[in-house]
């Protein structure tokens, strides 16, 4: 799904906002039917989120140092 961009942030650019997802545990059925299995959704992600428009971006874990000149 894909929202169409908001005026603002076409004329002025996204206001970011840093957001964090957490991930829920989803319980399936395995292939008996009878046993419930835990499937962890994998790590917590960071990310950042246009206040206006709620864009996201993906926010680089880490910085490359920088060489002195
Ligand atoms: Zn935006």
């Amino acid at each position: 799904m894909r929202a169409a961009m908001n005026l603002f942030c076409r004329l002025l650019g996204h206001t970011w906002v840093p957001a964090s997802e957490t991930p829920k545990t989803s319980w399936n059925v395995d292939k008996t039917g009878l046993l419930l299995v835990a499937t962890p959704a994998g790590e917590s992600r960071f990310y950042e989120l246009c206040a206006r428009c709620k864009a996201e971006r993906e926010v680089a874990p880490a910085r490359r140092p920088r060489p002195k000149a």
